[in-house]
C-alpha cells in the first residue's frame, strides 16, 4: 500500500514541476507515477517556451502567453509593458494606440 503511495507522490511531484516548466501536468503525472526516476530528467529539463510569445508571471513562475493580462493560475493582474507615446511624449501601455492621444503607437 505504501508502495503505491510513493508512486503517487511522484506523479504529482511530475505534474507540479511540469506546470512550472510551461509543460503538460497530466503527461508527466502518467510519466512519472509509472516510471519515477523520470522526475530526476523533469528536473533538468529546460522551460518550454510555446508558441508565440510568452513571459513568466512575477508572482508564481510559470510561463503564460505574452498577450494574457492576467496570470491564469495564480490571477494576479501581469505588469504591462510600457512605451512612449511618439506623438504626445507620455507613457501609455504598450498597445498598437496611445490611450492618452488615440494615435498609433508605431509607425508602420
Ligand atoms: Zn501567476
Ligand atoms: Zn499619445
Amino acid at each position: 500500500m505504501s508502495r503505491v503511495f510513493i508512486f503517487l507522490l511522484a506523479g504529482i511531484a511530475g505534474a507540479v514541476i511540469a506546470g512550472r516548466k510551461g509543460r503538460s501536468g497530466v503527461l508527466w503525472f502518467l510519466l512519472c507515477l509509472f516510471f519515477p526516476p523520470l522526475l530526476v530528467f523533469l528536473l533538468f529539463l529546460p522551460m518550454k517556451l510555446s508558441g508565440g510569445r510568452t513571459k513568466q508571471c512575477p508572482y508564481c513562475g510559470k510561463v503564460v502567453s505574452a498577450k494574457e493580462t492576467a496570470c491564469r493560475y495564480c490571477s494576479k493582474e501581469l505588469p504591462i509593458e510600457m512605451a512612449q507615446c511618439p506623438s504626445c511624449g507620455s507613457f501609455v501601455p504598450d498597445k498598437d494606440y496611445c490611450v492618452q492621444c488615440h494615435r498609433e503607437l508605431r509607425q508602420k
